[in-house]
């Protein structure tokens, strides 16, 4: 097969005409490889040549002009030009083995074929020459071709041998297979169900970039479920093993909330590409298990499993290396908020029950809803309809509330300073009371949010307090 009609792109013939007055065998291998094969986008370009990476890569980055952002990994032997969006990696071909139990990996220079086969799978093994002679000729020694065509995950060694060198190639498999939407072939999902429990000695990082990685998949589901078979899941992220199964007593059974969960997630999927909104429908249900409790009157109930859910997500974040800022904060929201919505639907609800939940989820009141919507995951369709359209309903009732009383980004028009300076009080518990009395106000709709109404109100809940106004 001539890829050369793919390789149009100067870069190719650039690296090529480098690596041809150094003498070194050069290719592009990898992902770039099999995403023109399957005629994917792909933005990072993984260049390997039999000789040193670096240099080659340094003898590039001149032949570019010199200017482009270059950087050298020193400890790994692998240098990176940055050329706009594409980043051009290159290494020298290695043979790799690593010791068993250990992290470290005994590296030394080897041929192309070396470096193929200690490459994760089969469809990431090809390679395509850059030399003059053999200009887009395709190496593909492991037949990848055919399990592009069937759509297979498959390891180029025994996959014993592949995952032993690296666990983290488990972890890659289901992520693969479900970015791709591909079969893990049989002896390959055999071999990860049998050393599921070697992926404890890869860094968490690593983990969490291939799951975050499945989860923006287009049907995250897919992978979660792989994970759960291999038994990787429960090595990785146990709380969510503990949302699967049914229980049932006196006939009287719940949901699956493992499987409940998924449909959630690939529900949201459908609409956002948000990785942290993907990660709070993960996370909506995840205390159900700790608050399951059985009544003979009503069955099962999770009460409290928003609050105490919400405050395992740090927990969570923190041993999955998740950023501890702004997006754990709006996850950790919307788990504690995900019912709220859910009693606004009824007809007399008044405008203060409205504006307090516009206060609490402020910015995040879309995300808030498009998880409430996702969450309905009946199988009877008049049902999913009607709760949809009851949450329309309740959207458009917000939008009314904002647009008279804009509570969404509320800020207090009686600060603080304005409370001290007009009673000569200094920061304490009075101003604290006082402050929140008027916020208090605004949201059951007392006041508007205005100076002269907030101003008054506070000259009043200061003289309840004994305060007077000491004119300066
Ligand atoms: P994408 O960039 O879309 O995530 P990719 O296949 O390019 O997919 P990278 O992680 O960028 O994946 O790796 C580039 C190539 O390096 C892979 O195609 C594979 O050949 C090889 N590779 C990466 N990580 C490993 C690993 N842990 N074990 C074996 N080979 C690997
Ligand atoms: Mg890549």
């Amino acid at each position: 097969m001539n890829l050369s009609k793919h390789l149009q792109n100067n870069i190719f013939k650039l690296v090529g005409s480098v690596a041809d007055k150094m003498g070194v065998e050069t290719y592009v291998v990898g992902g770039y490889v099999r995403d023109i094969l399957l005629e994917r986008p792909s933005k990072d370009i993984d260049f390997v040549c039999v000789g040193s990476g670096v240099e080659l890569a340094q003898a590039v980055h001149d032949e570019l002009g010199g200017n482009l952002p270059f950087t050298v990994f020193k400890s790994f032997g692998t240098a990176m030009i940055k050329n706009g969006d594409l980043e051009l990696e290159f290494v020298g071909a290695r043979k790799e083995s690593y010791q068993r139990d250990s992290r470290k990996p005994i590296v030394e220079d080897g041929t192309l074929e070396d470096d193929q086969n200690r490459r994760d799978f089969t469809i990431n093994a090809m390679a395509i020459s850059l030399n003059k002679d053999s200009f887009g000729e395709l190496m593909d020694p492991f037949n990848g071709q055919a399990d592009l065509a069937s759509r297979t995950i498959r390891t180029p060694l025994a996959p014993e041998i592949t995952f032993s060198d690296d666990p983290l190639r488990m972890m890659r498999a289901v992520r693969f297979a479900t970015q791709l939407n591909f079969d893990i072939e049989p002896d390959t999902f055999e071999a990860i169900t049998k050393m599921a429990e070697r992926i404890e000695i890869v860094s968490m990082e690593r983990v969490t970039d291939e799951l975050n990685k499945i989860i923006l998949a287009k049907k995250p589901s897919y992978g979660f479920k792989l994970l759960f078979y291999a038994q990787l899941l429960d090595k990785i992220f146990p709380e969510m093993v503990a949302l699967q199964g049914v229980q049932t007593i006196e006939d009287k059974s719940h949901k699956d909330n493992f499987y409940h969960t998924l449909q959630v997630l690939d529900n949201i999927s459908e609409n956002t590409d948000d990785l942290w909104l993907r990660w709070a429908a993960i996370l909506h249900d995840i205390a159900k298990p700790a608050t399951k409790r059985f009544n003979k009157k009503v069955g099962w109930t999770f009460h409290g499993h928003e609050d105490k859910g919400a405050r395992m997500v740090p927990n969570i974040f923190r041993r999955m290396k998740l950023p501890l800022g702004t997006e754990m904060k709006k996850v950790q929201k919307l788990v504690r908020l995900h019912l709220r919505p859910i009693p606004l639907v009824r007809d007399e609800i008044t405008d203060a029950a409205i504006r307090r939940l516009l206060f609490e989820a402020g910015e995040h009141t879309d995300d808030l809803m498009m998880l409430c919507r996702a969450d309905i995951t009946s199988k009877n369709q008049n049902k999913v309809k009607r709760f949809l359209q009851n949450f329309d309903t309740v959207e458009q009732r917000m939008k009314e509330v904002e647009e008279k009383d804009k509570i969404r980004n509320f800020q207090p028009v009686i600060t603080g300073e304005v409370v001290m300076n007009t009673f000569k009080v200094a920061p304490g518990r009075l101003v604290g009371e006082i402050k929140e009395a008027l916020k208090e106000a605004v949201l059951e709709g007392k006041i508007q949010n205005e100076y002269d109404q907030a101003y008054d109100l506070m000259l009043e809940l200061g003289r309840e307090r004994g305060l007077e106004v000491v004119k300066s």
